[in-house]
């Protein structure tokens, strides 16, 4: 990692903000909640299925960690108050974790350590923090409290976070202001203003950005304020001064509905103060280069790595904002406006360091655009893909100088500052990710658009929720469950607490990378017409022991890893596990997949003794070569030899050995979906062997490459 000398470049100035514009009608948020509710009565007489929305759930890890009694708004406490952090053994045996707080805010980061814990079986332990003792104290803008454990489980180390609290100062210092969920409130409250609002309105977006580029409060009980217009920022304890590395470089933002964008003039530098009139300075330490923003998320629970596998390529903490629509302001001008790159970047744009600096950046439309040479289309635009709710995202804009190059490169930090906004957040990096992908198999602009809704799971279409995948408590009525993924359409929604039952667990379905990146594989099989016509509902195929799901201790129990299926069934969620796994690894040897839900792991003894254990996820498992016992290969070939039938698990191996691998002769992903068109009719291994011979001439090297392929990993049942 590269090491940066800290210049930050203060908020000082008077900047206008522009709205932008959206027309992307956002069909299923604009529909009433009552009118969803209300159509769900009758859903089932349409004769609609669950068959053509195939679902994800994610399991409870073996531990975990959350706030309590944090849910809802805004809490003012004393600055000698303390908060809960519950700490929960989900297993039958006693496991140790370490906990810490990731805390970041004012140009830096943190980390407080609170210690090692060991829990009985099925323990909760309370482990109480001052928020008052944050190294990081912040008026007017917000820290980042992220909660971490780290325990090691069967020879597994796992990494989860908890959800991140936000932490604002009164300017006083006498209260401080935390939420779980929204920190818009946190911030308005540090600044004197009403928090009533779950949600910042125009008038308060004009007020949060006021305080956008201020550096004010304490780091490590050093006071900070940025009113300079040019200042080195805090080097982080055990820094040489003035040096730091890439991840303290950490800027401010506000996340907010794109509608609620304020119109009128706010200006950037004081707290609760009127409009100040300022004549720009000269302009300072001129700079021509690109302006790159990174989507900062907080909240996967799955690329935290694991030990015995490859480490994904992708952790995607800090990723770039590929392909959004951005602005670039310089005060009040608008500096540059258009589509970033795939690194998240503008092109090379000259601006004055002293100025206010500020990005917009759009997570409501991403799109690849074509490239063209001489009005000639090389490479048509991919299909624009729409995230719901439309979110904008505010940040400062803060220069770097790289050591020993001197060369200067300026960044900006999207941050959400509320949970509903982490969501998006979070589809917009795996997204991002998937539409820099060579041979990403994804559909071009001739598709209709693709809508992502972050705000509701499982739909049958705009209004109703999937009645078998909806909840029905009184909290979560309107509300529809988990993850699913159609050719024009994704959601993701709360996971589910307990088999068969409806009680969403508070965790939400993009927190794994994984899932997220799994349902977009769903939509490319659909949208490529690739997907085996002759599925059947999971319940009229469903395997049993070895080769069921009855091991999945949360989650629904429709379809596992390991669970046995009709060909069709198992390769349409095996060719989704495979397609997640290409957008966390590059293409190579070998590649790591993280499931996300129970996972048996069978060992065997010497004396050919078999042992199962069963793994709560994140499960990271490498997928370079087939499941294999002392006896053969395959998981369904090993345990449940069926003729027509196969598992995921056997699907994303498979598909990992044709098309992951560095060869020659790799299959490309729109090979492989000209291969799956053609053979879903009647979808089996002999119409795929046969679509296979008939996509390449006689004798080339790819035929034998599935074929030998196929045998190995079992596909070929
Ligand atoms: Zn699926």
């Amino acid at each position: 990692m590269r090491s940066l000398k800290w210049l930050g470049i203060a908020a000082f100035g008077a900047v206008s903000v522009v709205a932008c514009s959206s027309n992307q009608a956002d069909d299923a948020s604009s529909e009433p909640l009552a009118r969803k509710s209300a159509a769900l009565v009758g859903a089932s007489d349409e004769g609609e299925s669950v068959l053509h929305a195939p679902a994800s759930s994610s399991s409870t890890p073996s531990m975990t960690v959350d706030w309590s009694g944090l849910e809802g708004g805004v809490s003012t406490l004393g600055t000698d108050a303390s908060l809960e952090l519950v700490v929960e053994n989900h297993e039958d045996e006693v496991l140790s974790a370490t906990l810490v707080l990731e805390i970041s805010g004012l140009g830096a980061k943190r980390s407080v350590d609170l210690g090692q814990l060991t829990l009985s079986p099925r323990e909760v332990q309370r482990v109480s923090w001052s928020p008052g003792s944050s190294p990081i104290a912040p008026i007017g803008s917000l820290a980042r409290v992220v909660p971490r454990i780290s325990y090691t489980r069967a020879d597994v180390a796992v990494r989860l976070p908890g959800r991140q609290l936000y932490l604002a100062f009164a300017a006083d210092g006498h209260q401080l202001f935390v939420s779980e969920s929204n920190g818009n409130g946190v911030r308005l409250a540090s600044m004197g203003q009403s928090t009533s609002r779950a949600v910042a309105g125009g008038g308060d977006v004009a007020t949060l950005l006021t305080s956008l580029g201020n550096r004010r409060g304490q780091v490590d009980g050093r006071r900070v304020d940025s009113t300079p217009s040019l200042l080195k920022m805090a080097a982080p304890a055990g820094a040489s001064a003035g040096e730091s590395n890439a991840d303290e470089f950490i800027g401010d933002s506000v996340s907010y509905p794109e509608s609620e964008a304020p119109t009128s003039s706010v200006v950037a530098n004081g707290i609760g103060g009127g409009p100040v009139i300022v004549i720009p300075p000269i302009c300072m330490n001129k700079q021509t280069i690109p302006v790159c923003s990174r989507w900062r998320t907080n909240g996967f629970t799955d690329l935290g790595g694991g030990i015995g596998v490859v480490p994904v390529d992708y952790d995607l903490s800090s990723a770039p904002a590929a392909y959004a629509n951005a602005t670039f302001y310089s005060d009040n001008d608008v500096m540059w406006q258009g589509t970033l790159d795939a690194n998240g970047c503008t092109p090379s744009v000259t601006f004055c360091s002293n100025r206010t600096l500020r990005v917009d950046v759009s997570a409501s439309s991403l799109q690849k655009p074509a490239v063209t040479i001489n009005n000639t289309v090389l490479f048509p635009a991919s299909r624009q893909v729409n995230i719901s709710p439309s979110r904008t995202f505010s940040a400062t804009v803060t220069l770097a100088q790289t050591i020993p190059s001197g060369s200067y490169i300026a960044n900006a930090q999207l941050w959400a500052s509320n949970q509903p906004d982490d969501y998006v957040v979070r589809t917009a990096a795996v997204l991002g990710r998937i539409l820099s992908m060579p041979d990403n198999g994804f559909p071009t602009s001739s598709a209709p658009a693709l809508a992502v809704h972050t705000e509701n799971g499982c739909m049958l279409d705009a209004t109703r929720c999937d009645p078998r995948l909806s909840y029905g408590s009184t909290v979560y009525d309107k509300l529809c469950g988990e993850a699913c993924g159609r050719a024009n359409d994704v959601w993701y929604g709360p996971s589910l607490s307990a088999v068969g039952g409806l009680h969403p667990t508070g965790h939400h379905t993009t927190e794994s990378a994984y899932s997220i990146a799994h349902e977009i594989g769903h939509s490319v099989q659909f949208s490529a017409g690739a997907d085996p016509a002759n599925r059947k509902e999971y319940d009229e195929d469903r395997g049993t022991g070895l080769c069921g799901c009855e091991h999945v201790t949360d989650g629904n129990r429709l379809h596992c890893l390991q669970s046995s299926h009709e060909q069709a069934n198992a390769n349409i969620e095996g060719f989704a596990q495979f397609y997640s796994t290409r957008a966390m690894n590059d293409q190579g040897g070998d590649a790591q997949f993280s499931y996300y839900k129970t996972f048996r792991r069978m060992t065997y003894g010497a004396n050919g003794s078999l042992t199962q254990t069963m793994l709560a996820p994140p499960v990271a498992i490498s997928v370079g070569a087939p499941f294999t016992t002392p006896y053969t290969t395959g998981w369904v070939r090993n345990y449940c030899n069926e003729a027509g039938h196969s598992s995921e698990y056997d699907w994303l191996t498979f598909l990992w050995g044709v098309n992951g691998k560095p060869t020659s002769s790799r299959p490309t992903m729109s090979e492989l979906l000209s291969i799956l068109s053609s053979a879903r009719s009647n979808f089996g291994w002999s119409a795929f062997a046969d679509a296979t011979t008939a996509q390449y001439p006689p004798n080339s090297v790819k035929i034998s490459t599935i074929m030998n392929a196929a045998t190995l990993h079992g596909v070929n049942l």
